[in-house]
């Protein structure tokens, strides 16, 4: 068993995508000052890239992170599993983190099972909430949860990383914890922890430390021949400020439903959102659901358009700042976490939306 008290600082893995720093990063660091301000200790972001990816790694100190310690080398321009892991595992047993968070993306889902194995310690994915304070995750649970805190033990001194993600198909929640081993780790689901305030000070006083390091051709067996894009730009639902999602309330006329929708995300200049049902059926690309299988969405506005609000769609966008729902029943859930609900049949409101939006335009 490793000793724990050797481990200090939040860590987050900073990615990066052709030099630039993804949104999760942000949200990712503004997370992990929270839980360093509770352990009294440092957040520290690890920045691999090819040469010069140092120029970004201000930015992260913007939102929160004390020190980017920076590997650069035209062996980490592209991704690779090999390369990454053999590097962010080297830093590991180098400075012994306390806890390591990484984006649950594509690349993160990839890297942080690898590195977890190779360091012999335990990994939650996917997680949608953390604390390090228990007297902060009993809050957490009098609030979001039907557990009777009251009637359960809590030892209020434990300092272990408590990891919530969604189980059993989002049907409850489970905390996890790593008490035996370092680091701690978990992926995070892009676009659920709140992105901080930026503050240039911070980005202005953050220590940048270029890393020495060993890595070769040999150590990574696959090479990077070309990046190819999708030929199609994928939607961004998580950086919407408006969200108009359709469900299959529109199954009786899904060209004529969808064109609606579309029209009221543009008249509204947001982006087309989809409940799982449609993405099932071949409607609508996976790129659009919003939910637990999908992306999780908090734009200023979001619009359901017959959905009923299944849990597993809520929990995708139930924190969004305002919520309108159009359903033709009254009893639909989706009513319960809208601000504002319309009763009817979404062919008939939709239009009358829309031209209220373009008057309300014409008489500004
Ligand atoms: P329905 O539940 O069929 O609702 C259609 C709604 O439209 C009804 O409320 C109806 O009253 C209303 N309606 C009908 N006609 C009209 C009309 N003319 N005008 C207005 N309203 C009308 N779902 C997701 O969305 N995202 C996920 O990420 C997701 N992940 C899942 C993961 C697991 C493991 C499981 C088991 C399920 C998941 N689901 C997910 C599926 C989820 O349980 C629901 O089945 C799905 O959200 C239902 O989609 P819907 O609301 O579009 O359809």
């Amino acid at each position: 068993m490793a000793d724990l008290s050797e481990y200090k600082d939040v860590w987050v893995f900073a990615e990066q995508r052709e030099g630039k720093l993804m949104p999760t990063d942000f949200e990712l660091v503004s997370e992990a000052r929270k839980l360093a301000d509770d352990l009294g200790q440092k957040v520290v972001a690890l920045l691999l890239g090819g040469e010069g990816i140092s120029e970004v790694a201000k930015e992260l100190g913007g939102y929160g992170a004390d020190v980017v310690r920076v590997v650069e080398s035209p062996l980490l321009a592209d991704y690779t599993t090999d390369g990454y892991a053999k590097i962010l595992c080297d830093k590991v047993h180098e400075y012994k983190p306390n806890a390591v968070l990484i984006g649950a993306t594509t690349l993160g889902r990839d890297l942080a099972p690898r590195c977890a194995a190779r360091l012999h310690t335990g990994l939650t994915a996917d997680t949608t909430h953390l604390d390090i304070d228990t007297q902060k995750y009993i809050d957490f649970l009098r609030t979001s949860s039907t557990i009777d805190v009251d009637k359960q033990k809590f030892d209020l001194e434990d300092r272990n990383l408590k990891m919530t993600r969604p189980a059993f198909g989002g049907h409850l929640m489970a905390t996890i914890v790593c008490p035996r081993f370092r680091p701690q780790m978990a992926t995070v689901r892009p676009g659920v922890m709140k992105k901080g305030a930026f503050d240039q000070a911070k980005a202005d006083a953050v220590k940048v430390e270029l890393e020495s390091f060993e890595l070769t051709e040999a150590d990574i067996h696959t090479k990077v021949v070309s990046v190819e894009k999708a030929a199609k730009e994928l939607v961004d639902l998580t950086g919407a400020d408006v969200i108009v999602s359709v469900g299959r309330g529109i199954a009786k006329d899904v060209e004529g439903g969808l064109k609606l929708a579309q029209d009221l995300a543009d008249e509204l200049g947001g982006v087309l959102g989809s409940s799982r049902a449609l993405v099932d059926d071949g409607f609508v690309a996976a790129d659009h659901q919003v939910g637990q299988t999908g992306k999780t969405v908090r734009p200023k506005l979001y619009v359901a358009l017959g959905i009923s609000g299944a849990i597993q769609h809520v929990a995708g966008m139930q924190d969004s700042e305002n919520i309108v729902a159009v359903n033709t029943n009254p009893d639909a859930p989706i009513f319960e976490v809208a601000d504002y609900g319309i009763v009817g049949d979404l062919f008939k409101v939709v239009p009358q939306l829309i031209d209220e939006i373009k008057a309300a335009k014409v008489a500004k």
